[in-house]
């Protein structure tokens, strides 16, 4: 374990704070304890922090870096277009093929288009939806996140207290200055359970313009569906004639190269893409069906955007989309994050840590509780939210980076032996304190 001597990240977040709102750039970056990391280089599945300490990266940027730090491939790919021009507010030959690699790809895309974040490609899903259908309800899930929009920043993270009633939860605003207005169009349930889905769209479903939901709960404990939910919802939305919209932003590209939707056999009828699409560029997708994506090939529905198909987030789309589709890349993900959590689980029983590990593809969190089975966000917030952030503190310190909430992210250039140094500092960090 190192000393971790932190002068000069402590130094840079004294001074940014005096110009940089909070030091930080995404208030999620603020919850890095015991400070927000400042970062100098990274380099293939490790990063090299301002004050020269190394790490084994499994936070990944929140996910993009699925190829890793600096992947020649991307590299190379940029800075190619970055001599043929890196801007040009109007068309270029790779938007064309990239979208026929998203469309070859995703099983709902008939069509793509493009923006340049997760948060902005969700409205866009929404504003489609409420189009298609001429209806204005949304209904999504406790705990699920789906960018920062006002329309869609509700019940994030509530307390157990605000949350009201299971069968009859409260829709809770998710920041301050938010509109109160978007409560009237919003229906939040509790995930993975379809007799809520069915009792709400029975009560709704004539206002229903979509059901949205991640689906795999990365953001909330990394949680899977339950067996035959996703099909349930897509046979209810379907019946009530409400849009299904999956938001594949962490499972886009990393669970499957199609996502979700591919790995469970259920297609919605929309579905966004971000993150591990550009492999760290910035970049997200809208896919879907024909006549929904065609309202905005019509002008109906109004998608704008300086940056919108910017050519250096395109080039590296092109190039990770081909690294993806080698043969071998998703298998072998799975295989390392089930070998990740299997070890884990080892460890925890060997320390008689009173915990669950969670792993879907190559994303694990361990959950501090005594329950038996976590499958909804309210047995999530059960858990001990406080042994999860000392578990990122300690592994931070024996030189690993897991995100603040406990989430572990391995990429396709973690190896064997990236794995097993992994599990050391698990096993160093759980001899450190008792866990309970
Ligand atoms: N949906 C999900 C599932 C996400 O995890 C995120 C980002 N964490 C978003 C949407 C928003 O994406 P962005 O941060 O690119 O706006």
């Amino acid at each position: 374990m190192s000393s971790h001597v932190a002068t000069g990240a402590h130094d840079m977040y004294t001074r940014a704070r005096r110009w940089l709102a909070g030091g930080v750039s995404s208030s999620f970056r603020a919850a890095v304890e015991p400070e927000p990391l400042f970062l100098d280089h990274g380099q293939g599945a490790h990063v090299v922090d301002v004050d020269g300490h190394r790490y084994l990266d499994c936070a990944l940027a929140w996910g993009p870096l699925i190829l890793g730090h600096c992947h020649p491939a991307i590299n190379a790919a940029v800075r190619t277009q970055l001599d043929r021009g890196h801007m040009f507010g109007a068309q270029h030959e790779l938007e064309g093929t990239v979208a026929e690699r998203l469309v070859a790809a995703i099983p709902c895309a008939d069509l793509v288009t493009f923006s340049n974040s997760g948060t902005e490609a969700m409205q866009v899903a929404v504003r489609l939806a409420r189009a298609a259908t001429g209806r204005s309800l949304i209904v999504k899930f406790e705990g699920h996140y789906y960018g920062w929009s006002d329309s869609l920043l509700v019940s994030y993270h509530p307390s157990l207290a605000a949350m009201g009633p299971r069968e009859n939860p409260h829709p809770v605003l998710g920041t301050g200055g938010q509109s109160s207005a978007v409560l009237d169009e919003i229906v939040v349930l509790p995930w993975n359970d379809t007799q809520a889905l069915e009792e709400a769209l029975a009560r709704h479903g004539s206002n229903v313009a979509a059901v949205v939901m991640e689906p795999i709960l990365y953001n909330s404990g990394v949680i899977a569906p339950k067996p035959a939910y996703l099909e349930a919802a897509r046979a209810i939305t379907r019946r009530y004639g409400a849009l299904l919209i999956f938001d594949e932003v962490i499972t886009g590209f990393r669970v499957a190269l199609g996502g979700a939707q591919e790995l469970y056999g259920v297609v919605p009828d929309l579905a966004v893409y971000a993150k591990a699409v550009a492999a760290g560029f910035p970049l997200s997708v809208i896919a879907g069906r024909q006549d929904v994506m065609e309202l905005m090939a019509t002008g109906t529905v109004a998608h704008s955007g300086t940056y919108n198909g910017n050519p250096i987030s395109l080039a590296a789309a092109n190039a990770a989309l081909h690294e993806l589709s080698r043969p071998g890349i998703y298998p072998r993900l799975m295989t390392m994050g089930r070998r990740l959590a299997d070890e884990a689980r080892t460890l925890i029983a060997r320390h008689d840590v009173p915990a669950l590990v969670h792993q879907c593809g190559p994303v694990m969190q361990i959950l501090f509780t005594d329950q038996v089975t976590v499958a909804s966000y309210r047995a999530l917030a059960a858990c001990d939210s406080v042994l999860s952030a000392r578990l990122a503190r300690e592994l931070r310190l024996h030189g690993v980076l897991i995100l603040p909430d406990g989430r572990w992210y391995l990429s396709t250039v973690h190896s064997e032996e990236d794995i097993q140094e992994a599990l050391g500092a698990l096993d160093a960090s759980l001899s450190r304190h008792p866990w309970r």
